[in-house]
């Protein structure tokens, strides 16, 4: 859910790329990469960490080109690679993603049983490999841009650049942020304002599902469908302070209003639509000992701390599973009475919580397997746990946590829903009921947070 840059124009596509990148590191990520188009060819570099990690790459292998896209990654499927980090090249196509593609699964299958080759684990390579198809060796990025994305769902703010088109970029937006800044002779596409606060302050806005045609000609937005929408830049007055925060007053306030879709993302793809179930394959490997549970032993500590006091509630009401709630601090140093016929579920935000880990590992040496709930894809707690339900909450700055909290709280309602329907201990009415009730809340807190400026009177 972190950065993308990309540009078109007369300048070395790399510096505006790296400049714009760094201007976004504070939205957190855990990799990074870019590619330009150069004599007819892409070339990509790409590293895991910091941006400098990315510098040192392109130090050593510069990259040529006035046309690139630039990415930094915050994992939500697979881990934090050079392998996984964007941008994802296949074929004569290549993409850079911010989002989550909800159906990568039956394309991957597809894909590959039509021979194609996958190179990493994530849900982005999909679209790459779609665009890529529909090009069928030439044709026209715009066409097969919109072709791929009327077959993908979920939500994502995609730059897409073909090696047969340079100065060109297709640039799409469903439910995740796109900005296209327009300059003289040279456009720029971002996920955020800062990021392109050196070269213009003119930007032009995409709505969900519409898609822009990049060009130094200048900008043609477009609905998937193919409906032109005429659109003008705004200028943007923000410092780059303020646009750091949205314009908003600081980062509280700014993730305390990113909750809607931070609890969407979370419960993306979980809530089966036909039926209205909970669906987590995540646990598939658990379910013969969920089912056989006596005991749901809840560790955390500080806010998810605070999550698995509800989470108690949660299992009790919704699985007629009695559950306990400890600290990771505590825990670790008591005798605690646990055994393979209990189930731990730890909360960790950033999955490194010492406390917690080491409250996991009693577990698992009592031989209780333990369900981790998670921010940050491949942290040491999600890699020790049997099964890990991340929530998608993006990073959080605030030091008042707000979207990673709620979003835990949703975890946590989605695995209560589920251990009950898997037990068979709850209440279909009841269960309808809360499955409902959970899929209104982002937009009942969209009705809230609309109610901001009569609360500050
Ligand atoms: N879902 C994509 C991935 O895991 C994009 C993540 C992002 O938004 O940074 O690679």
């Amino acid at each position: 859910m972190c950065g993308i840059v990309g540009y078109v124009g007369p300048r070395d596509a790399d510096g505006v790329l790296i400049s714009g990148l760094r201007k976004l590191e504070y939205r957190g990520y855990d990799s990074a990469g870019v590619a330009t188009v150069t004599d007819g060819d892409i070339e990509v570099r790409r590293a895991v960490g910091k941006l400098d990690n990315l510098v040192g790459v392109l130090a050593d292998q510069p990259l040529a080109g006035s046309t690139g896209i630039g990415h930094t990654r915050w994992a939500t499927h697979g881990r934090p690679s050079e392998q996984n980090a964007h941008p994802h090249r296949s074929g004569d196509v290549v993409v850079i993603h911010n989002g989550i593609i909800e159906n990568y699964v039956p394309l991957r299958e597809r894909l590959l049983a039509e021979g194609r080759e996958v190179l990493s684990e994530t849900d982005t390579e999909v679209i790459s490999h779609l665009i890529d198809m529909e090009m069928n060796g030439g044709g026209d990025l715009l066409a097969a841009t919109r072709a791929a994305l009327a077959q993908l769902e979920g939500s994502f703010a995609v730059v897409a650049m073909s090696r047969h088109e340079p100065g060109r970029l297709i640039t799409a937006k469903n439910a995740t942020p796109v900005v296209i800044g327009v300059g003289d002779g040279e456009n720029f596409v971002a996920s955020d304002i800062p990021a392109l606060l050196d070269y213009t302050r003119d930007m032009l806005f995409l709505e969900d599902g519409e898609l822009a045609d990049v060009s130094t000609a200048g900008v043609e937005v477009s609905t998937f469908a193919g409906k032109s929408v005429p659109r003008s830049p705004k200028r943007v007055t923000w410092d780059p302070v303020t646009a750091q925060k949205g314009g908003h007053a600081h980062f509280l306030i700014k993730e305390i209003h990113e909750q809607p879709q931070a609890l969407i993302d979370t419960m993306r793809g979980r809530v089966a639509q036909d039926t209205g179930d909970v669906v987590l394959p995540e646990l598939a490997a658990l379910e013969d000992h969920i089912k056989r549970a006596e005991r749901v032993a809840i560790v955390a500590c500080g806010t998810a701390w605070h999550a698995g006091l509800v989470g108690k509630f949660i299992f009790e009401r919704f699985a007629r599973i009695p559950a306990e709630i400890d600290y990771g601090s505590e825990y670790r140093y008591r005798d605690s009475v646990l055994t393979d016929k209990d189930l731990m579920v730890v909360i960790s935000q950033s999955g490194e919580t010492a406390d917690t880990l080491a409250a996991l590992e009693v577990a698992q040496e009592r031989g209780a397997p333990v369900v981790a709930i998670c921010n940050v894809i491949d942290s040491s707690i999600a890699r020790k746990a049997d099964a890990v339900l991340y929530t998608h909450a993006g990073p959080e700055i605030s030091v008042a946590s707000t979207k990673a909290f709620t979003t835990q709280l949703a975890a946590l309602y989605l695995l209560g829903l589920f251990v009950g329907r898997l037990t068979g201990r709850i209440d279909d009415a009841l269960e309808a009921e809360a499955i409902q009730a959970l899929v209104e809340i982002p937009n009942l807190i969209k009705r809230t947070l609309a109610c901001e400026k009569d609360v500050e009177r």
